[in-house]
């Protein structure tokens, strides 16, 4: 039973980083600078960490761009208030998705006009169906080793579908329940103390309030995991979060200064 237990964890967390830390924060915001090789590396590592449900981040990108734009109205991809249950939401949202990638659904210049991560071979590979079969056939074989009675099966459509899980739980909770530190004019909450368990991503109020700022946590109470996650790979040089350089722009130039 240990077994499953760490194997869910280790997937649930390591999906969750770099959905929230390489998908949202860099494809869509580009909330810090890194090297080429450093963005293939972290490209691979979420393709391996979503695995059956890897989310091609050009497409990901273009729509979290549009989610922003269009906060709970009619034109957001993934509005829970437009939706009657949060599966017709993901199955929206995953139909839109498709769109992007085969090209049936052209999106507007505005959401592609920032830099988008685009490695193609990988996003082919990774998208192909026996790819994303070859993922659940790997989660199915270690439960057969190691579950111990069949109600552990249970959890294996989570492992299936694990990127878009989290994404709907962040998109209908974080836009529908909990505290609203500011007035985006949107529904966008803060949704703790689950905010803990998604890294995070379910500072929505706040995320929306200032898209730009990589710390997802405003109150001395909230607290955004990812972040400090962030701020360990710019510290030892591996990405330069944007904010930070503007901030240590700004400290050397009030130095000169005085
Ligand atoms: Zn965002
Ligand atoms: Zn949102």
């Amino acid at each position: 039973m240990l077994a499953i237990l760490v194997f869910f964890f280790i997937h649930w967390f390591f999906s969750l980083f770099f959905h929230s830390f390489f998908l949202h924060r860099f494809a869509s915001h580009k909330m810090y600078l890194m090297s080429k090789n450093w963005e293939r590396t972290f490209y691979i590592l979420t393709w391996l960490a979503q695995g059956s449900s890897f989310l091609v981040p050009r497409a990901y990108g273009v729509m979290h761009r549009m989610h922003h734009v269009y906060s709970d109205t009619e034109k957001d991809p993934h509005s829970p208030h437009f939706f009657k249950d949060v599966y017709q939401m993901m199955r929206s949202t995953i139909l839109i998705f498709r769109s992007f990638l085969t090209g049936k659904n052209i999106p507007d210049p505005q959401f592609t006009q920032e830099y988008l991560p685009v490695w193609d071979n990988l996003d082919r590979f990774g998208h192909h169906a026996l790819t994303r079969l070859f993922f659940m056939a790997s989660y199915t074989s270690f439960y057969l080793l190691f579950a111990p009675n069949f109600w552990f099966y249970l959890l294996l459509p989570i492992h299936f579908l694990m990127g878009p899980i989290q994404g709907a739980i962040v998109n209908w909770c974080g836009h529908k329940y909990g505290y609203s530190n500011f007035n985006n004019g949107d529904f966008s909450k803060n949704t703790t103390p689950w905010g803990i368990l998604l890294m995070g991503e379910l500072f929505q109020n706040n995320h929306h309030y200032d898209k730009e700022s990589a710390n997802f946590a405003q109150k001395w109470y909230e607290f955004d995991l990812t972040y400090q996650i962030m701020r360990a790979f710019n510290k030892v040089g591996i990405i330069q979060i944007i904010e930070e350089q503007v901030i240590a722009v700004e400290e050397v130039r009030i130095a000169k200064a005085a």
